[in-house]
């Protein structure tokens, strides 16, 4: 069974990042208009003169250039890690061109609450929900990879450049053999491990950007509960939380590449285009079947998204007129998983 209609299961915003100091500097036009009240998002094509050029899209949700971190998370956030507390399984994704705001939106400047971004917003909530419970137990345990060029490197692993293997057996489902899994029992350890994959996603290449951009990095936080139930037994229930800083967009979806470099453009980002495919299948009530298995982001995703899983996608974009061509296909690719 699955929580409502398939649409209340993945819930869909846009973010738009505000003009940046070159592009103020080189009075970039903007030409992205956000209507909060309506989940509206309009962009005015640049080039064209024609009778058209503003398109519009409607969305659960959309944040303008002065949005604050706490009220993306709390609406748009809070209710999936409220679920996984209890026990199901989901998924944030932030999507969107290199340089609009996805590390922002997801991981932001944790040492401040008036900037941190989602992932430190859901370990306060975590673990203020645990501190606050009285007859359950929990545990807390983290992973942290990330996948670049269908390949998976473990973040929380010293030794982390050797080549990860994913499994499936009935009992673990689909997994990640060897893969690091952390146990941390406050904020200021969760917090810890996460800083450290973040130095190991930076370290150890030395084109620290391009490949940062070019991979997903994936952050999971399992929460385990027990409980005696009235049966005087104990009751285990395990949620688990996905929060994914996606690769950017911008290669896969340029337009006008073809032949060769359109191949190597679709190998490179082959879980961005299979993510929105299965993503698409299951807010498509007529679509019988999910093709998880087209890649290792959606193959170890499989179990946190659809069934009774709630998937939150942020598609994150920038204002400026230079940037229509991705905005839009952000927007076109945000649209088709509503
Ligand atoms: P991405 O991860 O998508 O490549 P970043 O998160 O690194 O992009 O953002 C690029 C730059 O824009 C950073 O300097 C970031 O601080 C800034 N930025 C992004 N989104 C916002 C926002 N909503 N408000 C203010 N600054 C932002
Ligand atoms: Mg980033």
């Amino acid at each position: 069974m699955s929580i409502g209609k398939k649409s209340e299961a993945v819930r869909v915003v846009v973010r738009c990042r505000p003009l940046n100091k070159k592009e103020e500097a080189m009075n970039r036009e903007r030409i992205v208009e956000v209507d909060v009240r309506l989940g509206q998002v309009s962009v005015r094509n640049p080039k064209s003169s024609g009778n058209h050029p503003i398109k519009t899209f409607t969305f659960d949700a959309v944040y303008d250039v002065g949005s604050k971190q706490y009220d993306l998370y709390d609406y748009a956030c809070k209710p999936l890690i409220d679920s996984v507390l209890h026990g199901f399984n989901g998924t944030i994704f932030a999507y969107g061109q290199t340089g609009t705001g996805k590390t922002y939106t997801m991981e932001g400047v944790p040492t401040n609450p008036e900037t941190r971004g989602v992932i430190p917003n859901s370990f306060q909530h975590i673990f203020t929900h645990i501190s606050r419970s009285q007859n359950q137990q929990y545990l807390v345990r983290v992973s942290y990879f990330e996948i670049y060029q269908e390949e998976i490197r473990d973040l929380l692993c010293k030794d982390n450049n050797k080549k990860m293997e994913i499994k499936e057996n009935p009992d673990l489902g689909v997994y990640v053999k060897d893969l690091s899994c952390v146990v941390t029992k406050n904020i200021k350890e969760i917090e810890h491990v996460m800083n450290l994959g973040n130095q190991s996603r930076s370290v150890g290449f030395t084109k620290m950007n391009e490949r940062s951009s070019r991979s997903h990095a994936i952050f999971v936080v399992t929460v385990e509960c027990s409980e005696m139930g009235i049966d005087g037994k104990d009751h285990i229930r395990v949620g688990k939380l996905n929060m994914v800083d996606l690769a950017g967009s911008e290669r896969q979806s340029k337009t006008g590449v073809q032949g060769q470099r359109f191949k190597e453009a679709t190998k490179i980002n082959l879980s961005l285009s299979a993510l929105g495919n299965v993503i698409s299948a299951l807010v498509d009530e007529k679509s019988t079947h999910v093709p998880y298995r087209d890649s290792k982001l959606t193959r170890l995703l499989q179990d946190s998204l659809g069934g009774n899983a709630k998937t939150v996608m942020v598609a994150t974009i920038g204002p400026a007129s230079c940037h229509y061509d991705e905005t839009l296909t952000t927007l076109r690719y945000a649209n088709r998983a509503k």
